[in-house]
């Protein structure tokens, strides 16, 4: 390799950087687990606090030049504990998977049960078995068992899991952490309709809020730390539109457990220019969350109740479509669920497929799933209101049901984005929201 080409790979990257975001400026973002976050979060992002170390608490650093830092991540917790409400909050985990294995080490030990939503169910990865290489079973050695589903409702059945839970304890395998949310929420979990029972067997219940952590901040969900969870893990960056990180928040009486598993136990750098970045988003929820909530939900239900008045089949009809920012379409009479992805993509619309209730049951797995997930966290965060999930709503159907040419879609899409080039919902956007920034 001559110079010459590991400069023209250098310049590759940054080709690819700038037509990542150009592409993203003419496309309908609808990734349910993503979001634009501010101007401001980007520029925490770029600021030197990228490039240094502060393990342990502020105040008790391993190392100098923490000044400052300590400033920081003692607003961003007191900004944490405000926004939701918490006792205590720490701000260090580095994602939400991470965030997890948090509680995972501070409330259990490997070969323990843990129960928590399947996959089809709407469950993650990181709550998942160790056959399946969930972080849960492979990372800490936790037994799972799932919680009963019914998939009319679109939600935790409470008896049947009470049943459930004295049968494993007959078994001598009462679990020992209850884990709610999910990756597909639609509707709120039946918190306080589990959590006494759940109490009075000594689980210790987590409610992982990475998908509506935004939306539980704006008022508009669920209020879990009030319903009787012991603690609450998330992402930082789904409905909750800060950097990519995460965040746990707790009792006082578990706060030593989560300090000791969250450094030294799973952080060492805790990625501070994310920490205050962190802080900015917080800021932003508590001035814009609570009206960015209302949108974002609203947003949905008319996205999924305009595609089922074009004839697509939505999940939980039963109760209304959705309640949170994600609607779920059953795809199968059209193709799979991977199919009607790429086909999407093709017309710079950006979903992602997914599994759903009876897929794993009819052999369809994660490649070619019956379903495709929307979300409307990042196209309200650019601006846009009901009428805009009509419009939205009408182009997935030329897509998927009317087969129309995929060019010709991308073109009306560029053309429907022109008006959303700015960030919403937070105090400064002098940058546009995909703009690419040369620092070279
Ligand atoms: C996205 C997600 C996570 C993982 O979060 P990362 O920040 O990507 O590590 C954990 N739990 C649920 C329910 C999720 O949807």
């Amino acid at each position: 390799m001559t110079n010459s080409s590991n400069k023209d790979a250098y310049d590759e990257v940054f080709a690819n950087l700038e037509k990542h975001n150009k592409w993203f400026e003419n496309s309908i973002p609808l990734i349910a687990s993503e979001n634009i976050p501010s101007p401001a979060v980007r520029e925490a992002i770029i600021s030197d606090f990228g490039n240094r170390y502060a393990e342990g608490w502020p105040g008790e650093r391993v190392y100098a030049g923490c000044t400052y830092i300590d400033e920081v991540e003692i607003q961003c917790m007191d900004l944490a504990k405000k926004l939701f409400k918490s006792e205590f909050a720490d701000v260090r985990p580095i994602s939400g998977v991470v965030a997890n294995l948090v509680i995972y080490s501070a409330f259990s030990n490997p070969g323990d049960v843990m129960i928590a939503p399947s996959i089809p169910a709407g469950g993650h990865i990181s709550h998942g078995k160790k056959e399946h290489s969930g972080t849960a079973g492979l990372v800490h050695g936790l037994e799972i068992e799932f919680f009963a589903f019914d998939s009319e409702e679109m939600n935790i059945d409470v008896e049947k899991t009470k049943a459930k839970v004295e049968e494993l304890k007959k078994q001598g395998r009462l679990p020992k952490i209850a884990m709610f949310g999910g990756s597909v929420f639609l509707f709120p979990h039946p918190v306080k309709e589990l959590a006494d029972f759940l109490k009075g067997h000594n689980i210790h219940i987590n409610y992982d809020a990475a998908h509506v952590a935004g939306l539980i901040a704006g008022g508009m969900f669920q209020d879990p730390l009030r319903e009787g969870v012991d603690t609450i893990t998330m992402s930082t960056h789904k409905t909750l539109f800060g950097p990519q990180g995460g965040l746990v928040l707790a009792f006082e009486k578990d706060a030593e457990a989560i300090k000791k598993a969250t450094f030294p136990g799973l952080t060492s750098s805790h990625h501070i220019h994310h920490m205050a970045a962190k802080a900015v988003a917080f800021a932003e929820a508590l001035e814009f969350g609570k009206e960015y909530a209302a949108q974002t939900i609203k947003n949905a239900k008319v996205l999924a109740s305009t595609l089922n008045d074009l004839g697509l089949k939505i999940l939980g009809e039963k109760k209304g479509f959705t309640q949170s920012h994600q609607a779920v379409v059953n795809v199968l009479d059209y193709g799979d669920g991977g199919k009607i992805e790429a086909d999407l993509e093709k017309a710079n619309i950006i979903v992602n497929r997914q599994l759903i209730p009876g897929d794993i049951k009819a052999k369809r797995h994660y490649m070619h799933p019956g379903g495709i997930r929307l979300g409307t966290s990042e196209v309200t965060r650019l601006g846009m209101k009901e009428s805009e999930m009509k419009q939205i709503a009408s182009f997935i159907k030329n897509v998927i049901v009317d087969k129309k040419d995929a060019k010709d879609i991308a073109k009306q899409v560029a053309e429907f984005r022109k008006n959303y080039q700015k960030t919403q919902y937070c105090f400064d956007n002098k940058l546009g929201a995909y703009e690419y920034v040369k620092l070279r």
